[in-house]
């Protein structure tokens, strides 16, 4: 592991000169165990991975010997039929699983080295997770959800509102940062998501069906983010079924049966 590079923190969130200066982000939020962070080299990167569930003759193979690069900067779309194992593959992307075999790095840290409590540490400090169902915080303004992940990250409390502030004007809703989400569209709603995935500065941003509740309209609303976000150096995996979101991708790979089919 050749990692050790970080640059001095910065306190501009989302106006970065160069791309690179949304990379490191653990060294920011430095903690006592916080590892040096990867600059260099893929965000993600699966090497022959499979995963097995159950056992014997019941024995299903959700992933199948799976081989997947994720560079920086990559806006990559998962695409495939149900069942051919795009969950499966977010989960051990999203640190959330392990595989049965075959090795996970990502930023450059070989997951299956690590324990529990430190896959908790790299998930937290190097993804961004957004959802089909947004999974905000009814009761909580905008600004308060997406301020959530820096109390978890330890950011003093005058950097958060600012922070949070800027990400929600950066999805441009920066009138809206005190209303609740129900006070908000769905478009709305997934654009706080977002805001609240980036806020930490993540290596790399994972969707699963980001679009999948909402209409064209405001589908076009979040991909329109997404493109921008991408633009601006942030690496984005997403899992779609809608050719429509698939085709604003750089890359699409599609699995079937648990394989990558190109
Ligand atoms: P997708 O997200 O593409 O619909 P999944 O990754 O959810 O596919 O599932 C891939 C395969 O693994 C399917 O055959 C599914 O039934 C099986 N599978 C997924 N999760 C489990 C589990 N927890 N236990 C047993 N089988 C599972
Ligand atoms: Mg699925």
């Amino acid at each position: 592991m050749a990692l050790p590079h970080s640059r001095p923190a910065s306190r501009r969130w989302f106006a970065p000169r160069r791309s690179s200066e949304l990379l490191p982000t653990a060294m920011e939020l430095s903690s006592p165990e916080a590892k040096p962070v990867a600059v260099k080299g893929p965000v993600a990167e699966l090497l022959h991975v499979s995963k097995l569930y159950g056992s014997g003759d019941t024995v299903v193979r959700a992933l199948d010997d799976v081989c997947l690069t994720v560079e920086r900067g990559d806006y990559l779309a998962v695409m495939g039929t149900s069942g051919s194992g795009k969950s499966t593959a977010m989960n051990i992307l999203g640190c959330l699983d392990r595989p049965t075999s075959g090795y996970y790095r990502l930023n450059g840290v070989p997951v299956e080295s690590l324990d529990d409590d430190a896959l908790a540490d790299l998930r937290n400090r190097e993804l961004g997770f957004v959802f089909q169902q947004f999974h905000l915080l009814p009761q909580i303004s905008a600004l308060d959800n997406v301020m959530l992940p820096m109390i978890y990250a330890g950011v003093p409390p005058e950097e958060r509102r600012e922070r949070a502030r800027q990400a929600l004007e950066r999805v441009g809703l920066a009138q809206r940062i005190d209303n609740r989400p129900n006070q908000l569209s769905g478009g709305q709603q997934q654009r706080v998501a977002v805001a609240r995935a980036i806020i930490n500065r993540p290596a790399l941003l994972l969707a699963d069906e980001p679009t999948g509740a909402l209409d064209s309209r405001t589908t076009e609303e979040v991909l329109a983010i997404f493109d921008d976000l991408n633009r601006q150096g942030i690496t984005i995996l997403l899992v779609t079924h809608e050719q429509e979101v698939g085709d604003r991708a750089r890359r699409v790979v599609h699995f079937r049966d648990g394989r990558l089919a190109g």
